[in-house]
């Protein structure tokens, strides 16, 4: 079995993989099950597969699995696809596991892709199919408070949907790292800037705001789906609002923060999700018996959001469309009142 298991990574090093397996070798993953912790995502320690001792019986080893380490990843991953493995798991006769997918795949061909044995005799492998569920690990976001110990083969897909993720703070020369929950809480505590977490929306979807000359965040519920079919829903979002006063005019700049977007602005992260802002501006001078000739005003702007976690630091302004209200219908007061509508198509 030893040698089967080494013949097996061999195959896997040299690229030699199955029909739709993987074209690209795939590097030996000693220690990429998970991270201490306490480790902050350091992916160099072996990976630690502490088990419950519940079940130990006297006098077994059960108990000392705290202290077990899986040198190499790749032993419970598919040796065709080279993803996790999870049941239902298939072995041939000798012994090398496939994925269902990849044993499915394999009958065209009739034979095993290490040993070559005739395919026909593939069987379930519950042993191995016990040993991929029993195997939790930390979850990579465990330093900023997820406490979720997910099944190996099941990390991934937890990851994308974290709500642990970390994004970071636009703050210049800030390094803060944290959930869009801790963002808040630093962005309101360290650095004193408006935080709007409780926006009320009117009948046709949009939220009337008064946002502040600099950073403003936004805690928004957006619409999420195809309002043509009516199957709509709602989802928060993170969103940041930054106006800039130059000498004639309020420039707005709407980013929405989202830890599991790519650093860049503009490049989208697992879910192709893009986010529409509609924004609203009016002012009316009729009733207010003042200098001004002006008598009304009002401006809309449709425009799509760039999502972006802010690793690589806040959005050059060129980078995104900005809006432009003339001071001279805002005023001088600090910031300007004005309706926002998001939607996630
Ligand atoms: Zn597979
Ligand atoms: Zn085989
Ligand atoms: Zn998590
Ligand atoms: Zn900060």
């Amino acid at each position: 079995m030893a040698d089967s298991a080494s013949k097996d990574r061999a195959a896997k090093r040299s690229g030699r993989g199955g029909p739709g397996g993987g074209d690209e070798p795939k590097q030996k993953r000693a220690g990429s099950l998970g991270v201490d912790a306490g480790g902050g995502g350091g992916s160099s320690a072996p990976a630690t597969a502490p088990a419950s001792a519940s079940r130990a019986h006297p006098g077994s080893a059960a108990a000392s699995l705290v202290d077990v380490t899986v040198e190499d990843a790749d032993a419970l991953d598919c040796g065709v696809c080279f993803l996790p493995l999870k049941s239902p798991i298939f072995q041939c006769d000798v012994g090398h596991v496939v994925c269902s997918l990849c044993r499915d795949k394999l009958q065209a061909t009739g034979k095993c892709h290490v040993c070559g044995v005739a395919t026909g005799n593939y069987r379930r492998c519950h042993a191995m199919e016990q040993l991929v569920e029993s195997i939790r690990v930390p979850c990579l976001y465990a330093a900023h408070g997820c406490a979720l110990r997910a099944a190996y083969y099941d990390q991934e897909s937890h990851r994308l949907v974290c709500e642990h993720a970390p994004c970071h703070c636009p703050g210049e020369a800030c390094s803060f790292v944290g959930s869009t929950a801790a963002l808040l809480d630093h962005v309101s505590t360290a650095h004193k800037w408006p935080c709007i977490t409780t926006v009320k929306t009117n009948d046709n979807g949009y939220s009337n705001v008064h946002l502040h000359d600099g950073f403003n965040l936004i805690l928004a519920d957006c619409s999420i789906g195809n309002k043509n079919k009516g199957s709509t829903s709602s989802v928060q979002c993170l969103l940041l609002l930054t106006v800039e006063r130059q000498q004639l005019a309020r420039f707005i700049s709407v980013h929405w923060i989202d830890p599991h977007a790519a650093g860049t602005s503009g490049s989208q992260g697992p879910t192709s999700k893009e986010m529409e802002c509609k924004l609203w501006y009016s002012a009316n001078f009729e009733l207010i018996r003042c200098s001004t000739w002006l008598i009304r005003h009002f401006q809309s702007w449709k425009f799509r959001v760039a999502r972006t976690n802010l690793s690589n630091g806040l959005p050059k302004p060129d980078d995104c469309f900005q809006v432009v209200v003339p001071n001279s219908v805002v005023g001088d007061g600090t910031g300007i009142q004005i309706e926002v509508r998001i939607d996630i198509n």
